[in-house]
């Protein structure tokens, strides 16, 4: 009896694992398909100056619009898109029409709007990724200043010699450059006065409890403090409440995005927004629009 529940237990799960490499394969399959027929759409979700109340920015997030269905979230789909390697077109593409959206904000609107982009390990790790940056920037001539690269804590690990040349060479194309997620990943402090790097991003898991959970407020103070020692920008991801912005701005930490500011948003929408948040800086840049 046993050696016959084994078998069948053992029947189970290759079953379960058949299936689950069927829709992996089948996910594949459908974001091969969903580039081809361009059914990716970028939001952009406002970074704000609290102290000040302007935008200092604007973060690309990627959707997939599957036509006639709800869009879908990154998480549901980036993770297979590394796995696969189709992160690097897919993350060119982000790249490009990034840039591309920044460089028609500046000609149309008159506003230079700094635009911050994901960069996946595959994709920082490939070859050809730097290149790509400087092609792409180039094309759309959009000034690099204008350009922001958020990478995590774990591209550094492993080949770290040459994430730092990387980082370097991007810097001295003029990109600016951040650390996602800070605080997540494995990472040694010691990399961050070797690193090129501009801005650290505070994850939102220590955000979202700062208020009442006295690790969080440590943590988020300690990351402040070093951010603010090594002369980085700091930067909160998370903000939904005004008790949260105002216990970071008490901390030192005016550079914020959330839901309460604003919730990524499609590009269309963009300039009504700039005009909601801040008339009195932008309207004059709108001129006669
Ligand atoms: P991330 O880069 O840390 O982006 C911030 C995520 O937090 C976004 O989720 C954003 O919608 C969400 N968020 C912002 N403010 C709040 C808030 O106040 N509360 C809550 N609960 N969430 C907030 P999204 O768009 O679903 O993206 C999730 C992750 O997917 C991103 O995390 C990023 O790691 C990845 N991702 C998104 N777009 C791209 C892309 O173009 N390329 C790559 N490689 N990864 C991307
Ligand atoms: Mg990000
Ligand atoms: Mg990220
Ligand atoms: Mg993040």
């Amino acid at each position: 009896v046993a050696k016959r529940e084994g078998r069948n237990r053992s029947h189970f799960f290759s079953a379960e694992i058949l299936h689950a490499i069927e829709a992996r394969h089948h996910l594949e399959q459908r974001l091969r398909r969903a580039l081809k027929n361009q059914e990716f759409r970028l939001h952009f979700q406002p970074r704000i100056d609290a102290e000040r109340r302007s935008l200092t920015g604007l973060e690309a997030l990627v959707r997939w619009q599957v036509p006639g269905e709800p869009l879908i979230a990154p998480g549901a789909f980036i993770p297979v898109a590394e796995e696969t390697g189709l992160i690097v077109p897919l993350g060119e593409w982000v790249l490009e029409t990034a840039c591309h959206q920044a460089r028609s904000w500046l000609d149309g609107l008159g506003v230079a709007i700094p635009v911050s982009v994901n960069i996946a390990s595959p994709q920082f790790a490939h070859p050809d990724f730097v290149a790509h940056v400087e092609r792409t920037l180039s094309a759309s001539r959009l000034p690099p200043h204008l350009l922001e690269l958020e990478i995590t804590e774990s591209m550094l690990i492993g080949n770290a010699a040459q994430a730092r040349d990387r980082l370097q060479t991007l810097k001295a194309l003029g990109v600016r450059l951040s650390i996602d997620d800070f605080g997540t990943g494995y990472s040694s402090l010691s990399y961050l006065k070797l690193l090129p790097v501009d801005t650290l991003k505070i994850d939102r898991s220590f955000v979202r409890d700062l208020t009442t959970d006295h690790n969080d407020l440590a943590i988020v103070s300690a990351v402040i403090g070093i951010a603010g020692a090594l002369g980085l920008q700091v930067m909160a991801e998370g903000v939904e409440t005004a008790e949260q912005a105002q216990a970071l701005i008490g901390l030192g930490c005016r550079g914020m995005q959330g839901f309460y500011f604003a919730r990524p948003m499609p590009s269309e929408d963009v300039p009504s927004w700039l005009r909601g948040w801040a008339p009195a800086i932008l309207v004059p840049m709108l001129g006669a629009e």
